[in-house]
């Protein structure tokens, strides 16, 4: 059995490869299997469904969503979904006219700050997807404004900096709602970003999280070290929960992160899709 990559963006949101170049490259590289997971969006997935029909290549459709949290950041992936599920769609849409409201605030912030920069400039940076503060990274690099993508963020963009403009999220209760009404499974991705404060704090937050319609931990993931690994791993197994992994790849440019194996050191073996697959049709049984 062949390796997988449960992470991935697309230019529907602030990924470099198009959906159908994705499913290609996953191809090309000997994976097994994908999920696209774009950003508050799943528009890149039937594009990389057909691909794959196309060329005999598993994909999955997902999503991650970013759902309301303090001091870190929570996201939410989902797999399986039926992207034409109309209150996913309904969700999704109002996430999109939040950032739709939010874009031109980010613009005249960094306007006020003596920037030339216009929105058009950032939505031609985006490839035709979702626009984000990396399309807006992308132009003040592009305009000599920064050295450099990240510098973009910790001077501009990154929360608490200059022009940033906080974007409405959704509670994981309602994002968790809505991804296992579109008969996904819901796991939480990356738990390093949560700020947590320990593994007993992680372990009761999951815990609220399972009550909500959480089915899994994203426990592997070039961001996690070989210790977070076994704690994520272990509080899965204590819980009866899914443990997926992925890479977060975005486009190797972006942080050198390759699809299917991060910095090299990952390897998802097919059997976390098989026990996803076994998840999913347990609960669409007990609807
Ligand atoms: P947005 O959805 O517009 O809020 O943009 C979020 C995206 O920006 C994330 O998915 C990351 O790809 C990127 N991002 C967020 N924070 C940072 C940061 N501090 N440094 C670099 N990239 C970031
Ligand atoms: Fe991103
Ligand atoms: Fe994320
Ligand atoms: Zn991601």
């Amino acid at each position: 059995m062949g390796y997988i990559d449960l992470h991935l963006h697309t230019t529907a949101s602030d990924g470099v490869l198009r959906p159908s170049e994705i499913v290609r490259y996953a191809k090309e590289k000997g994976l097994q299997a994908i999920a696209i997971t774009d950003h508050d969006t799943v528009d890149g997935c039937e594009e990389g469904l057909l691909e794959g029909e196309k060329i005999g290549f598993e994909v999955i459709p997902g999503i991650e969503i970013s759902a309301e949290h303090s001091p870190g950041s929570m996201h939410i992936l989902g797999f399986f979904l039926d992207i034409h599920h109309p209150f996913l769609n309904e969700r999704l849409e109002y996430l999109q006219k939040a950032r739709a409201e939010r874009n031109p605030k980010i613009v005249e912030k960094l306007n006020r700050l003596g920037i030339d920069i216009t929105f058009k400039e950032v939505v031609e940076a985006s490839g035709g997807g979702q626009v984000g503060r990396p399309h807006f990274a992308n132009v003040l690099l592009e305009k000599k404004y920064v050295r450099s993508f990240q510098e973009a963020f910790d001077r501009f963009l990154k929360k608490g900096a200059l022009a940033y403009v906080d974007k409405f999220r959704f509670t994981s209760k309602e994002a968790l709602h809505f991804i296992n009404e579109a008969k996904g499974v819901a796991v939480l991705a990356h738990p390093n970003t949560l700020g947590m404060n320990g593994y007993s704090e992680l372990e009761k937050f999951v815990h609220k999280l399972m009550g909500e319609g959480l089915k899994g931990i994203e426990v592997y993931y070039p961001e996690h070290s070989a210790v977070e690994v076994a704690q994520f791993k272990t509080l899965a197994d204590r819980y009866g929960l899914l443990s997926t992994g992925g890479t977060d790849y975005h486009g190797m440019e972006k942080n050198g992160l390759d699809i299917g194996v991060g910095r090299g050191e990952m390897k998802l073996p097919y059997s976390i899709v098989e026990n996803l697959k076994a998840v999913r049709n347990r609960s669409l049984s007990e609807r």
